[in-house]
């Protein structure tokens, strides 16, 4: 047994020997051995409110990570959830554990026992909790910097006004809206309200999809000729809002799909000019009343490189993406879920075809997209993923939907800047 003690004059000392807890307490004098002191390379430094530790490890192995160095409470950004549903409670509310900038301050829900079950679990006051009819009261709570919002699609539209007029930045689940038309009358309220507004794209921030894009665009994988990007998941209940298409907007495309559309688009940094589609939906299925199962959309990219995408609502899950250029192959397992994404690179090595896999570790997705909107909420940067980037999603679903419809290709509008609607890339995580 070894315990460490602190004397009187705050100098470390260390004893060891069974007995000395014991032998301390009936403050009986024990002659113990004295212990080397700790090196500054196990006692870490501190400075400017930052610990950090030299690494342990030789320059063989991958990184130690550094100790996470949250913001104070007081100082990180307050956040009011919106809308106490699935992702709410069993992802976004649980990732602010690992959040260094923000923590959530107030819930928005239309159930009051929830409400009152929730506030009791995260420690939030009943003062600052909120009903939808009450939602506009946030505007005289200082504690709120920023809300986020996680109601059904067609709901995102009404609560994004609401909070950008209380004087709130906005963070909003994707799809951000149900058109086009809604997408741009939230830009336009964040910015005449001079507040930031961010789509919560995760897969953005997510690092084995920052690396495969990082790699791409510096020519790792040569010329890009090929994308593949499939989203699929097997609904169930037909009474849910996902299966509703006043509530969703509509069916596998803007939920899972958007991100094969998202991905796509930020990993390249160009946008498509032209988009082909189809739609499938089993016929008779309940589930499919209102909305559509399967789409599969071809996106043509200015480089030349093709985007081959696939969504259903009917299919098993399978989240994969995979980028072929002239040189080698790269590819994201499980690309789009909230963990488990593994990343592949093959390509020639001598005479032989290399296939290595790459850990980076996990790092929570939700967290890391929460703390980039806190960074922009205090430094004034616009986010990589603003309103605008979501706007033109929007776009190009519709356009989707309208190859679809008319069994043409629909040309989209030409933009040569790289990442045109995007703000800068957030810092290595
Ligand atoms: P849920 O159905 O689980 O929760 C939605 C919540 O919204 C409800 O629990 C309810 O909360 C509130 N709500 C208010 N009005 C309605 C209404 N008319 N019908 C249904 N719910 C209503 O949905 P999710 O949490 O799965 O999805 C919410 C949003 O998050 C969607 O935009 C979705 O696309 C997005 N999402 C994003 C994911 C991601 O990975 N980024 C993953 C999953 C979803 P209350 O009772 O508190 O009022």
């Amino acid at each position: 047994m070894t315990d460490k003690i602190y004397d009187g004059v705050g100098r470390r000392t260390v004893l060891a020997g069974a007995g000395v807890g014991f032998a301390l307490a009936s403050a009986k004098a024990v002659a113990a051995p004295t212990m080397p002191a700790a090196a500054p390379i196990d006692e870490g430094s501190s400075t400017g409110g930052h610990i950090s530790f030299p690494p342990i490890h030789a320059d063989t192995e991958r990184p130690d990570g550094t100790p996470p160095n949250q913001d104070p409470p007081a100082r990180r950004v307050g956040f009011a959830i919106v809308g106490l549903g699935r992702l709410a409670l069993e992802n976004i509310l649980p990732a602010f554990a690992q959040c260094k900038h923000a923590r959530p301050v107030a819930l928005v829900s239309g159930d009051p026992e929830k409400l009152q079950t929730v506030a009791a679990q995260y420690g939030i006051a009943p003062s600052a909790c909120y009903d939808y009819a009450g939602f506009d009261r946030i505007r005289d709570d200082a504690a709120i910097e920023a809300v986020y919002i996680v109601l059904p699609n067609a709901l995102h539209h009404d609560a994004v006004v609401r909070a950008a007029r209380a004087g709130k930045h906005v963070l909003c689940e994707k799809p951000m809206a149900t058109s086009p038309a809604e997408a741009r009358s939230m830009v336009e309220a964040c910015a005449k309200a001079g507040k930031r507004l961010m789509i919560a794209y995760r897969c953005q921030y997510e690092i084995n999809n920052r690396e495969l894009s990082k790699r791409a665009r510096a020519g790792e994988f040569g010329q890009i000729q090929l994308i593949d990007a499939i989203n699929t998941q097997n609904q169930g209940d037909p009474a849910q809002w996902r299966q509703k298409k006043a509530l969703a907007g509509g069916g596998s495309l803007p939920d899972v799909g958007l991100y094969c559309l998202n991905t796509t688009r930020a990993l390249l940094g160009e946008e498509p000019t032209e988009v082909q589609a189809t739609i499938y939906s089993p016929s008779g299925d309940p589930r499919f009343a209102e909305v559509e199962s399967t789409v599969s959309f071809t996106l043509r990219f200015p480089s030349g490189a093709v985007a081959n995408c696939a969504s259903s609502y009917s299919a098993h899950e399978h989240r994969n993406l995979r980028v072929i250029g002239t040189k080698a192959v790269g590819e994201i397992e499980n690309a789009f879920g909230y963990e488990g994404q593994k990343l592949h690179i093959s390509k020639r090595e001598g005479k032989a075809e290399s296939d290595s896999a790459l850990s980076f570790g996990q790092k929570n997705q939700f967290s890391l997209e929460i703390d980039h909107m806190a960074e922009c909420v205090r430094s004034g940067a616009r986010p990589r993923t603003p309103g605008e980037e979501g706007l033109q999603d929007q776009v190009i679903m519709a356009a989707i939907y309208e190859s679809a419809r008319t069994g043409r290709p629909v040309k989209l509008a030409a933009e040569t800047q790289v990442d045109a609607f995007r703000g800068p890339m957030p810092a290595d995580a």
